[in-house]
């Protein structure tokens, strides 16, 4: 296989490609960048190992969170630099196009009442908050040995650029701000593993009021509770995702990668937790969407293992959230190598082929952006697939479900500031 397959016509065309090759390479920022002074969003070490780099948005509105921190990024073919008052991406020497900053809001400049700055409580990851909740997972603090999931960041992060505790006032007030500034829809919590699975428990009060004041979509991801007819109640007040991340479908790189999930789940408990929270969502507020994700990250097993991964997942009707391996510095994987491009466009077309043969409903929730993973429906620039039929089913579905979701929204609005 030639070692540069992916080439600047191809990604000048092809955003969805060009995310996809940022993700690998990262790229370099030019000494002509002045990222925050004209508007940008800071790189910030926050969740779990995909956080870390600058928050673009791409042609074809396709937000990211590109690499510029990891020794490989140094590397990079990629440079980012300001020309005009624009900023545009170059490969080699050779000009690729021209990208927007995310923006930064207001409030990521703003403390909370006690001093806390208001990105340590949670942080834009694309066009949705994301909240790191609770104390840092166990696994790093577990004696004699540290069982962290080997590409995981969270231990180095927590209170450096996540604050540990987080009241439900604190978290609360900057979900305000984010949906009054930011416009967000959509409220990701996630936690790592706490013995006596208190996570769905320390996350209840959270969701309630959310859900009860304004009326956001919110979704969860933590390890998976054992018992499983907790997501019953998570479905009955309203959560609308669930996210399963077992990371490696191999079962051996699994237990190698991740020996803290090994230990206290195992993967079968993974993938027992994903199908039947997939077949919860038939049931429940029937104005409340419902999916259920199963979460791996490409590049740190074979394409083929990952495919594998994603046929399980749409076969019981969950959704594949695939990430591209980042190894992020300070962790125990640091010094491994990232994926390669060529490799990864199987698995990311297999993505967006499997959900589409599956009539699974991705892209229509209403404003959501995901900076940190590729979406399917990203991918379909990557197939030579069109399904049309499928398209023009969830183009209608996203028109029904925004209209009646922006309605609600206003409705409880009006009603709150009553
Ligand atoms: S479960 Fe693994 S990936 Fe998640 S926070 Fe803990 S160590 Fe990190």
């Amino acid at each position: 296989m030639s070692t540069e397959l992916v080439t600047v016509q191809q990604v000048r065309a092809n955003p969805g490609l060009l995310k996809l090759d940022l993700y690998c390479k990262g790229l370099r920022m030019d000494e002509s960048c002045f990222i925050e002074q004209d508007g940008g969003r800071k790189v910030l070490r926050t969740r779990a190992g995909l956080g870390s780099g600058l928050e673009l948005i791409l042609p074809g509105g396709l937000w990211t969170n590109v690499p510029v921190s990891e020794s490989f990024a140094q590397r990079s073919p990629y440079t980012l630099y300001r020309e005009q008052g624009s900023y545009r991406l170059r490969h080699g020497g050779t000009p690729v196009t021209e990208v927007q900053l995310s923006p930064r809001p207001g409030w990521y400049d703003a403390n909370l009442a006690n001093g806390k700055p208001m990105t340590r409580i949670g942080t834009l990851q694309g066009t949705y908050l994301g909240i790191y909740q609770a104390k840092v997972c166990e696994y790093w603090t577990q004696k004699p040995t540290k069982m962290n999931c080997k590409f995981c960041s969270v231990g180095l992060n927590l209170g450096v650029d996540d604050a540990d505790e987080k009241s439900v006032e604190e978290v609360m007030t900057v979900i305000r701000a984010a949906r009054r500034e930011s416009g967000i829809t959509y409220v990701d919590f996630n936690t790592g593993h706490y013995d006596g699975d208190t996570y769905l428990d320390i996350l209840e009060p959270y969701i309630v009021r959310i859900k009860k004041e304004l009326g956001l979509l919110v979704g969860v991801q933590t390890p998976p509770h054992r018992d499983l007819k907790r997501y019953d109640h998570l479905r009955e007040i309203g959560v609308n995702r669930v996210s399963f991340c077992f990371e490696i479908f191999d079962r051996k790189l699994f237990e190698e990668i991740c020996p803290g999930k090994h230990a206290e789940y195992g993967l079968d408990f993974y993938l027992e937790a994903t199908r039947y929270c997939a077949a919860l969502g038939a049931r429940g507020p029937s104005h409340e969407p419902w999916v259920t994700n199963g979460e791996i990250i490409a590049g740190l097993e074979p394409p083929e293992s990952s495919i594998a991964a994603i046929d399980w997942i749409t076969s019981v009707g969950a959704i594949p959230t695939v990430c591209v391996f980042r190894p992020l510095v300070g962790t125990d994987l640091e010094d491994a190598d990232p994926p390669r491009t060529e490799d990864l466009v199987p698995v990311f077309r297999r993505l967006y082929e499997a959900t589409m043969e599956a009539g699974l409903p991705i892209g229509c929730a209403p404003n959501i952006h995901v900076s940190l993973v590729m979406l399917p429906e990203e991918c379909r620039s990557l197939s030579p697939r069109r399904y049309p039929w499928q398209r023009a089913k969830l183009a209608m579905m996203k028109r029904v479900f925004g209209h009646s979701f922006s309605r609600r929204l206003r409705r409880m609005e009006i009603e709150n500031a009553a």
